[in-house]
């Protein structure tokens, strides 16, 4: 609920600076939007007015003076007038919608998209990004509040004032034309005749919005979020998750979801025992009603206003038309003004949401220096007395860490889930900066260097890698535009080279068919193979492997391991695992445990002193062994 989620209502000048903002920010994203608004609105508000003008003059002129040849050029005239301003309109309004819907449609997600890129990581990392991003989406599907609203509310407001110019432009004279002296309704000359229609006008629209504002105010107290997130999940489950099919199947559950969508669609958002249902039937449809029947009653007034001062003889009854025009137009135009200002007045409280979200700050320093492009790939990486808490948390993932390793070098870092292994991968690649403590290359800090310089030095598959839904060979060089030979030897390399060959269409062959008819599902070890290609396409000098071969069968983790060193080459490669006999070929092994390195050394060494890295060996050797012997393999 919004009173939850915003705890206190803005004021109304905070309410104006919102809008203003987003104001700016949609003049920014898309300048050209505004000339169409603005010539859109003109054109097709005041088109209506020509034809409703020459109406009035031509039936004024048939029952008045009856001049054939006046009447023939008032028809000739309106039916021109008309055709023409129609036109005008209709081909102004397409122009603007098209403008709109090519340019207004996309401001939002690219806004949001530019965000996301340019985040720093641990604000992407942190689920409290993803709950307002959420936010901010439902927002903008339930009820298009937001940046969105403010576009399509400037627009509407503008065909409103437009609409208000034309049709004050046509009653002016209403107002100036005298009945005749001598008659007996001669008093509608009277100003305060006058000055009281035009007060009338005033408070009945001034009415009639408030009652309406007050009405629709109801609908930015509902929060469809849950329900809606509910029935969609339910309602989908049959056919949108793969894996949800098979349980659905395995474990009957058509049953319960199918009482599931029942409940929540006569409990949903607009059924009659809703919330909203039941203020649709009470407070709510009271207001909304009454804003219609008091706008209702005032065209009334008009009428008997118009229709008394040409009975009295003030103008042709041709004119009665254009009055009623003009005045109803002129009410709708300021009612559709103040309704559009109220909205905007819901509105900026969502936009503080959208605000919170484009306000994430970038605190990571960014500093200038380049790193060095060493052929002799000489670096040093140290990690000195370091210490890491994620965010929001108290808990100290990773707790005076002391690591140094040089390229050229194979450095394995295992122990057991949780220990703080990935943090440390994640703390190297710069996604995150150390709470305590430095991470030094060649001695300098990190920070120092130019941002995307210093990532420049790693290739990394991480545990979660993904890849996407596009042909293999711009997976492999994470571009659309590549070296061709290059990727189809980097995936030789990594031992997707006999899948490769087999491909419909090689490297153009698009992963996955979430795009594609004839795209390729592959396996996770073939998945594996390819983010290993991705990272030798890269050419890094360091190579970091978070648990490579888990998704692997033991066969492929053998071919990797016997590619390894051809992978590697002179490169660093730092490698995770909790498999320890993957580890047994690294120059160097950190065993981690509770987010400190408890020791340092070569496999034989540890394995030669009493400590974590002999126990968790002598455990996973006793699993091996027996696996071996039952495999009939060493381990
Ligand atoms: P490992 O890779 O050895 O399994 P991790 O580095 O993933 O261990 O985790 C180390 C500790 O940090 C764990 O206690 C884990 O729960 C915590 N942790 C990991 N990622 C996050 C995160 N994004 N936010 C908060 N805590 C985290």
């Amino acid at each position: 609920m919004r009173e939850e989620r915003n705890q206190e209502r803005l004021s109304r000048k905070e309410a104006a600076a919102n809008t203003w903002r987003a104001v700016k920010i949609w003049r920014k994203a898309a300048p050209e939007l505004f000339l169409s608004m603005v010539v859109g609105s003109a054109v097709s508000r005041l088109a209506p007015y020509v034809p409703l003008y020459f109406t009035a003059q031509l039936i004024n002129e048939i029952a008045g003076g009856r001049d054939p040849q006046r009447v023939w050029a008032l028809l000739v005239a309106l039916l021109g007038a008309s055709a023409a301003s129609g036109l005008l309109a209709q081909g102004a309004m397409r122009w603007s919608n098209v403008i709109t819907d090519v340019k207004a449609g996309n401001v939002f997600d690219k806004i949001v998209l530019e965000k996301l890129l340019s985040m720093d990581y641990c604000h992407i990392d942190d689920p409290s990004t993803g709950e307002l991003l959420n936010r901010i989406k439902h927002d903008r599907y339930w009820s298009a509040w937001g940046l969105d609203k403010v576009y399509f509310s400037l627009r509407y407001m503008l065909q409103h004032i437009f609409t208000i110019l034309g049709a004050a432009a046509l009653s002016v004279s209403l107002f100036l034309l005298p009945v005749p002296g001598g008659r007996s309704l001669v008093w509608l000359n009277h100003p305060a005749c006058s000055l009281g229609m035009v007060v009338l006008l005033v408070l009945t629209v001034l009415l009639s919005s408030l009652l309406f504002n007050k009405g629709t105010s109801y609908w930015a107290r509902y929060d469809g979020a849950k329900g809606n997130r509910e029935f969609g999940f339910f309602y989908f489950a049959a056919h949108v998750e793969r894996f949800r099919g098979a349980d659905i199947r395995t474990y009957e559950q058509d049953a319960f979801i199918r009482e599931k969508v029942l409940r929540l669609g006569q409990l949903g958002d607009f059924a009659p025992k809703s919330e909203i249902g039941r203020d649709a039937r009470g407070e709510m449809g009271l207001y909304i009603a009454a804003s219609e029947a008091v706008s209702r009653a005032f065209t009334g007034v008009i009428y008997l206003y118009v229709g008394l001062k040409a009975l009295g003889g003030a103008f042709g009854i041709g004119s009665v038309t254009q009055y009623v025009g003009a005045l109803a137009g002129l009410a709708s135009g300021v009612s559709g003004l103040l309704k559009e200002l109220g909205g905007l007045r819901e509105n900026a409280e969502y936009l503080r949401t959208t605000y919170q979200f484009l306000d994430i700050s970038n605190s990571m320093y960014q500093g200038s220096l380049t790193t060095e492009k060493r052929n002799d790939r000489k670096y040093e990486i140290e990690f000195r007395d370091v210490s890491f808490q994620y965010p929001g948390t108290d808990v100290w993932a990773l707790r005076s860490l002391n690591v140094k390793f040089q390229v050229g070098g194979r450095l394995a870092v295992v122990g057991e889930n949780g220990s703080g292994k990935t943090t440390f991968i994640k703390l190297l690649c710069r996604l995150y900066d150390p709470t305590e403590g430095t991470i030094l290359l060649n001695g300098i800090d990190i920070r120092k260097y130019r941002y995307d310089d210093y990532l420049a030095l790693f290739s990394v598959v991480f545990q979660d890698f993904r890849l996407l839904a596009q042909p293999l060979g711009q997976n492999v060089a994470a571009s659309e535009k590549y070296d061709r030979q290059r990727a189809e030897d980097c995936l030789e390399k990594a031992g997707f080279g006999p899948q490769l060959r087999n491909l419909p269409e090689g490297l153009d062959t698009c992963l996955y068919r979430e795009f594609e008819d004839n795209g390729v599902e592959i396996s996770g070890g073939e998945a594996q193979k390819i983010a290993l290609a991705r990272v030798l396409y890269r050419d890094a000098p360091f190579i970091v492997l978070d648990e490579p071969t888990a998704a692997l069968d033991p066969e492929a983790e053998a071919e990797i391991y016997t590619k390894f060193d051809e992978i590697v080459t002179d490169k660093t490669a730092i490698y995770i695992s909790h498999r320890l006999s993957s580890c047994r070929f690294c120059d160097e092994i950190a065993v981690f445990e509770s987010g400190r390195v408890v020791q340092q050394g070569t496999h034989d060494n540890l394995l030669a002193q009493e400590g974590k890295y002999s126990s968790l060996w002598t455990a996973q050797a006793q699993y091996y062994q027996k696996k071996g012997e039952e495999d009939g393999e060493e381990f």
